[in-house]
């Protein structure tokens, strides 16, 4: 198959690209480099069945030949990068995923979006099931990605239901592991990356907000199921091993054998107080759940840290 993965040397996306290529596939991955870095494709780099193309997909893309399926990653992720890029991420979630339906539309592809539990906002049930239409404040600082991904959820479904266009919409859930950017301010690497050089680790508001965390090559696998599936409502894909973030600030601090303190910090505004996903529906179309431990990718992730740190 013939795919094109927009925001390929993102965090997770350059996993994608890797499992796709070792699938058999060919790959053409997108990037305007935002918040990703070619650095992380450098395994495939010169590959036969790979190619990088530096395009901002706000832009319309040209694309000629064969085309299967597009998956569209590209966005602003982690808060304080869309915080930082809050018209572009907008603009991503809005322009560039319909500019992505379109070449799905012209081309007969598939198209899976990224989404994310942030549609969810501060939600008022627990755990988080499809269904449940969230709790999200529409002006608030985080509204810019909150609704960038509701409005790529709403035009997804648009052009299934006007064009027939074969969509997927994943609802991803916190996912960590390697590559993710030691900078970029989300709880994994700012914990790593404080632990291992023994700096206070800072933990927002009490510390008792919840999040669940999921390790990359399981998200990767649950990407994959899913843009081969016929379901075209969102698939929540996370892992449900739920912890408070004082006790995930606890648990990294012991497995880096560190002994930084925790320092509190006020909470963001609208920082969600209870993260967990439902994955019944996942399990029961996909036959998908996580099957790596929190310890066993965090120690994964540490590694690929500590080799980071380690070349400065
Ligand atoms: P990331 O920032 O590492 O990757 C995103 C990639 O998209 C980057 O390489 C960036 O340069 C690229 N990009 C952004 N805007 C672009 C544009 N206009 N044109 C072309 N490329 C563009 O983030 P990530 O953690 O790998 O997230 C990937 C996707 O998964 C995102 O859509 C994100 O919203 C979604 N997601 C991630 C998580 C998570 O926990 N990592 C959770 C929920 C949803
Ligand atoms: N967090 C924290 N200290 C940090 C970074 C994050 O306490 O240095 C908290 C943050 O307030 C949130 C949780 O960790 O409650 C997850 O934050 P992240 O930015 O990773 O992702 P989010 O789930 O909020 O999008």
């Amino acid at each position: 198959m013939k795919y094109l993965v927009a925001g390929a040397a993102g965090f997770i996306g350059s996993h994608l690209c890797e499992r796709l290529v070792e699938q058999g596939h060919e790959v053409a991955g997108v990037d305007n480099f935002i918040t990703g870095d070619r650095r992380n494709l450098a395994s495939l780099e010169g590959h036969a069945r790979f190619r990088l193309v530096e395009h901002d997909v706000i832009e319309p893309l040209q694309w000629a030949g064969r085309l299967d399926g597009i998956y569209n990653l590209a966005s602003p992720a982690s808060p304080k990068d869309y915080l930082e890029h809050p018209i572009e991420t907008l603009r991503v979630g809005s322009e560039g995923t319909r500019n992505l339906l379109e070449l799905a539309l012209r081309h007969g592809a598939r198209f899976l979006l990224a989404s994310t539990s942030e549609c969810y906002g501060d939600p008022l049930e627990h755990p988080q099931v499809e269904t449940y239409w969230g709790n999200v404040n529409p002006v608030g600082p985080r509204s810019c990605y909150d609704e960038s991904k509701r409005y790529a959820e709403a035009v997804t479904m648009a052009y299934h239901r006007k064009h027939g266009v074969r969509t997927n919409i994943a609802r991803i859930f916190n996912t960590y592991g390697p590559r993710m950017k030691l900078d970029d301010g989300r709880i994994v690497p700012a914990f790593v990356d404080q632990a291992l050089r023994k700096r206070p680790m800072t933990v927002y508001g009490d510390g008792s907000q919840t999040r669940s965390f999921c390790y990359v090559s399981d998200l990767v696998e649950g990407l994959t199921r899913l843009a081969e599936s016929d379901e075209r409502d969102p698939v929540n894909l996370g892992n449900p091993a739920e912890m408070t973030v004082l006790a995930f600030a606890e648990k990294i601090r012991a497995m880096a054998g560190s002994s930084s303190e925790i320092e509190y910090h006020p909470l963001p505004q609208d920082d969600p107080q209870r993260r967990k996903p439902d994955i019944a529906k996942a399990r029961r179309l996909l036959g998908w759940q996580p099957e790596v431990g929190l310890e066993d990718g965090l120690r994964r992730t540490m590694e690929y840290f500590r080799t980071k740190l380690r070349a400065g």
